[in-house]
């Protein structure tokens, strides 16, 4: 099990150790979210289907794992900064998001919940 608040300590650490909490803001924060996931969408582009599900066993694998982990560094930093509870955040939208996409309605396709 991850320990969130583990890794928030040490991301904390990390960004006071450089006096980097002034750069920190949670606008800073949310952009830098989004650059990681570009970078790791990266890794996947000009990949076909079969090439993308395999891509641990290539080289581009150290990337993915790489950028996997830029994306969470930030994603728990913001939510530091905010004070959300990532776990109780997760099933809060877990559940609206079983509401939105019932089973009997969703299964086996990829329709948007207003197209149900
Ligand atoms: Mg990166």
């Amino acid at each position: 099990m991850l320990d969130t608040g583990y890794i928030q300590d040490k991301i904390r650490q990390f960004a006071q150790e450089r006096e980097w909490e002034k750069f920190h803001t949670p606008k800073n924060i949310a952009m830098a979210l989004t650059v990681e996931a570009a970078e790791l969408m990266e890794q996947f582009q000009w990949l076909d289907s079969e090439e993308a599900k395999n891509v641990m066993q290539t080289p581009k694998g150290e990337a993915v794992r790489q950028e996997v982990a830029d994306v969470a560094v930030y994603l728990l930093r913001l939510c530091d900064l905010l004070q959300i509870d990532l776990q109780s955040a997760i099933e809060h939208k877990m559940k609206l998001n079983a509401e939105k996409y019932p089973v009997e309605l969703s299964r086996g396709h990829a329709r948007k919940y207003d197209e149900l």
